[in-house]
Formats: C-alpha cells, structure tokens, sequence
C-alpha cells in the first residue's frame, strides 16, 4: 500500500505501517485528505503491484547508510525513528521494486503471494500518537489469501454494521448518549429501560434460587476505606472522587467493599459459610474517551456483582455452582462459550499452598462439569488465579463477560476471617464472580446478537393488534384488553391507514407477534396471527394467542 501511495502522490511522507489484530495500516503525511477515490485509486495501483510479482529482498545496512539512504529520499519521519535506535545497531530494510521500507520481517516472498486486498478507511492519527505532533492520515486495509476469505469478510463487515447497537439503540429508541450529558454516560429510554429491567429482574430470581442474599450498598464512600483496599495506590487513574463535608470521598469502581462490611459486622462461624452477596452493583470508571464504545464501553455500567466467602474446602463446590449458573444463563441467550484459568503470575502474593489449591479447585470443578477449558500460564491477577467465560455471538464474534476470581488480597487487607471448627480464626477465601458482567454491555452484545429482534419474553411491545378498518376498532381494543389482562406487553395500531403499512411498520420495530383483526375475525371473535419471523401463520382464538406468548414469555424464548 505505501509503495501504491508513493507512486501515485508524489511528495507524500511515510511513516509507519504495522500489521493489526484485523489487517493493517499505514499513516502518511500527505499535503492533503485522501478521498473515497483516492482509496479506489490505491487499491488499483496494488493490485498491479501484486500482478507484476515484486520480490521483497531484506538487506541489513549500518545505521549510517540507513539514515543517509532515508535522508536522500526525503522521508524525514524514517530518518527520526532510525535515529533512535541504538548506535551500532543494523538495520533491516526491505526493497520491493523501487520501494524501500525500514521493516524488521519477516515478509512474504513477493507481492504475487498477496491474494486479495481491501482498502477499508481513512482516518486521521497523530505522528506518534502525541496530539503535539503533526496530524497523520491512516489508510486501514485488510487482506486476505483468497478472493472468496475477502468477500466473507466484507460481508460480516456490513452485518456487523447492520447490527450496530448504537444505531439499532436509535432506531429503536432504546437508549441514549448526548454530549450535553457526557461521553460514556447512558440514559436508558422507556423501551430500553424496560429490557434492562427483564434481564435485572431475571437476575435477581435466579441469585435468590440460588442461596445468594441480595445486598445493597452506597456510592460513595470514603477515601480511607479506598486507600485500606490499595485502590488508591493501584487504581487511582480510574476513579472519580468527590468532597461531602470536607472529606473526600471515592466513587465505587468496585462493589467489593461493601460486601466485606457487611460480612465483617459481625462474628462469623465455618458454620455460616458459605456466605454468597449478590448486587446489582452500579459503578463508576474513568475510563479514556477513545476507548468509550455506547453501551460496549462506558464510565458508568451496572455489574451483576457478587462475592461469595467460603472456607478453602467449600471452593470447588463454589466454583462448581456458579459455572453452572453460567452454563444455564448462556443456554436462555443462546450462545456458546469458552472458558480460560489464568494462573499464578510471577509477581504475586499468597502462599505457593493456597494457590495451588485454589488453582485446582478451579480446574477441578471444570473437569467435574465436563467443561472444556485452556490455561492461561501466568495470566492470573496478583491476587489469584480466575476463570474467564467467552461468548459466541449470531455472528461469531467473541465476547468476555462472566470471570470469576479468587482473591487472596482483601480478605488480608480487611482482616476477614471465620471461626473454624478447632475454635481458630481463618481467613476465607473470597470469590469476585459476575455472570453477565456490566449488565449494560452485555445488553450491548444482545442487541448486536439478536440484530434489535429480542426474543418475546424481552421484547418491550409483544404483540401488536391490528384492525383492517375502524370497523373492527372496538373489537381491537377488547382483544387489546384481554392480552394485558393476562399480562402480555401489547398495544394497538388504531390509525386509519393501510394494513401494509402497519405490518411494515411493526416489522421495522421488530414486534415478535401481530394479530390482525378484520370483519371476518371479528364475527369469530378471532384474530390472523403474523410473526415477523415467519410471516402468516392462520386464524386463531384469542385465548390461543395468548396462550401461544404465555408460553414462550414462560420458557424465555
Ligand atoms: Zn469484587
């Protein structure tokens, strides 16, 4: 691509091109913007460049003849970055035709081996990344060995689009994220508070079936309690703090400490363990304004948190429960999974015993299930070692959200221990564990998932009635009355317009059922059922109906 770019703007300045996790770039200097045609234009010249089979040839020069070599073609930004290298070094440059890059390696052989290429954006980006620095266009481009691995690609590329919560949170008047508020600060309108509800609803149900308590605690508290967790120390970049009567106070980045406050208010037994607290825990983190990403990536989410205190014995059962509780969670959604352990790092706290411990408590509370899982050597936090639950999208893509956590740190920073059976005080082990994660991220990930069409039971309008004529209107609102009644979320399109529109209409909002009434339907007290998934599906009795949504509002589908 910077060989095309050279050829064709003469006077453009090349900087740095790497390879990235999805294709690569390039940034140029160039006197001015790239166009959509000046891309359609690049992508030409390379797919020359690849026909005419150039040979990448490595050659190892001085430092000397590196800077002297760069300095006669003029590409100062070359000249700076050998600079800096150390003296004496040699440096590797790669030539393909009459271009020169300063390049490690390792190459293809030659641009004949490229298969299929893609020109995707251009953005702006600082020399270095320093906003001191000249502004940069960055050319993005992806490749691929075939022509057919492109066009998959492309394809996903545009469903991918097509399914973008943020825009499907516009069109569907979901949510909302206004500068005059704040970058990273989400207002939830009626329809996507409501789905937030059902999925919090959902949790809570499912934490108390399951022997957690659910407890509540403030957003602020103050600085000292932060600097006893080692926030202050590790942390700090991320929190907001605030002064209530001259004292300063942080907002909770973490849910941890409430809970560790509450099981330290009073006196407990290894007959009370274990102890599980679960919260809906809203918290707040500076996170940086690049990364923000709608609901993906936000300064203010709410974690499906909870921490369970068990003695080192009761840990594999623990880890077992909750794997499970995932495994069922995943299940309603849809998706597959993957997990991962990270294990001890090197620089680490705890003895060699309890992390061996807990470390097989977690492998074999995995291997109990059934479940497959990969070791991640040394990735563990300084803390513990952990597990991490990946989920597969409609589309593919993976995403993490449950973890769960061995912490060995705070229960020794706030001195949380129990009372065993040989009448000594123990530390417990403590279990950070969330299952969806930040509730509004994964809310993110259902709506790119199911593309805005939510399955019934969280759907915010279930069914829809639709009368041909305001003949039928009155009847449309006895059957209006009558879903309701039995505790269906539906509404009524009265409007005096064309049936075609209406259903159009629905569709567009991705309603699961529309039930349309006409003379016909009316004499019967009937109703013609339509999914938007599979279209007309017959005339039934409203009962029927009901019962049909019942069901899947039952069975969460
Ligand atoms: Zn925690």
């Amino acid at each position: 691509m910077a060989a095309a770019v050279q050829d064709l703007f003469p006077g453009v300045q090349v900087t740095i091109g790497p390879a990235i996790e999805k294709g690569f770039y390039y940034d140029f200097d160039y006197k001015r913007p790239f166009t959509p045609e000046d891309l359609e234009k690049i992508e030409k010249r390379m797919e020359e460049l690849i026909k005419e089979d150039h040979p990448f040839i490595r050659k190892e020069v001085s430092r000397e003849e590196a800077i002297t070599r760069f300095k006669e073609m003029g590409e100062h930004y070359k000249v700076e970055l050998i600079e800096e290298l150390p003296e004496g070094e040699t440096i590797s440059l790669y030539e393909s035709g009459p271009f020169v890059d300063l390049c490690r390696g390792p190459h293809i052989t030659s641009t004949g081996k490229i298969g299929a290429v893609k020109l995707l954006s251009v953005a702006g980006a600082y020399w270095r990344g320093d906003e001191r620095n000249p502004m940069l266009q960055r050319i993005y481009g992806i490749s691929f060995p075939s022509k057919e691995e492109l066009d998959e690609y492309l394809n996903f590329l545009e469903e991918a689009k097509r399914r973008d919560h943020r825009r499907l949170g516009r069109e569907l008047d979901l949510f909302s994220i206004r500068d005059e508020v704040g970058p990273g600060f989400v207002i939830y309108h009626p329809k996507g508070a409501l789905v937030r509800t059902l999925l919090e609803n959902y949790e809570k149900e499912e934490h108390l079936k399951r022997g957690y308590d659910i407890v509540i605690g403030p957003m602020l508290l103050k600085a000292g309690l932060w600097e006893q967790s080692g926030h202050m120390d590790h942390y700090r970049e991320f929190m907001y703090f605030t002064e209530v009567d001259d004292e300063i106070y942080g907002i909770k980045p973490m849910n941890c400490i409430s809970h560790i406050l509450i099981y330290k208010s009073r006196i407990r037994s290894y007959r009370d363990l274990p102890i599980r607290y679960f919260e809906l825990g809203t918290v707040h983190r500076h996170e940086k304004s690049g990364v923000l990403h709608g609901l993906l990536r936000a300064r203010a989410f709410t974690q499906d948190d909870a921490h369970i205190f068990c003695t080192p014995d009761q840990l594999q059962d623990e880890i077992v429960g909750v794997m499970e509780f995932i495994d069922e969670v995943m299940g309603v959604f849809g998706f597959s999974y993957e997990v991962e352990i990270s294990t001890r790092p090197e620089k680490s706290i705890g003895s060699d015993e309890i992390w061996d411990k807990a470390t097989n408590a977690l492998k074999d509370a995995l291997e109990k299930l059934g479940m497959p899982y990969d070791i991640c050597e040394g990735e563990g936090a300084f803390y513990g070692p952990k597990i991490d639950v990946k989920l597969t999208d409609a589309i593919g893509r993976k995403w993490q959200c449950g973890t769960v956590q061995c912490d060995f740190a705070l229960p020794e920073r706030f001195d949380v221990t129990y009372v065993d059976s040989d009448g000594e005080r123990k530390r417990p082990v403590m279990i950070h564990r969330v299952i969806l994660g930040s509730i509004d991220r994964f809310l993110g990930v259902l709506i790119e998932h199911y593309a805005g069409a939510f399955p019934t039971w969280l759907a915010p309008i279930q069914a829809r009635i639709m009368p041909i004529t305001d003949a039928q209107a009155e009847y449309a609102k006895s059957v209006l009355e009558k879903m309701k009644a039995a505790g269906i979320r539906a509404d009524a399109d009265l409007r005096n317009e064309k049936l075609n529109l209406k259903i159009r209409e629905a569709q567009v909002e991705k309603v699961p059922y529309m039930c349309i009434v006409g003379k016909r339907e009316m004499e019967a007290g009937t109703l013609s059922l339509r999914s938007r998934k599979e279209g007309d599906l017959g005339v039934f009795s409203v009962g029927d109906v009901v019962g049909r949504i019942l069901e899947e509002i039952e069975s969460k589908k």
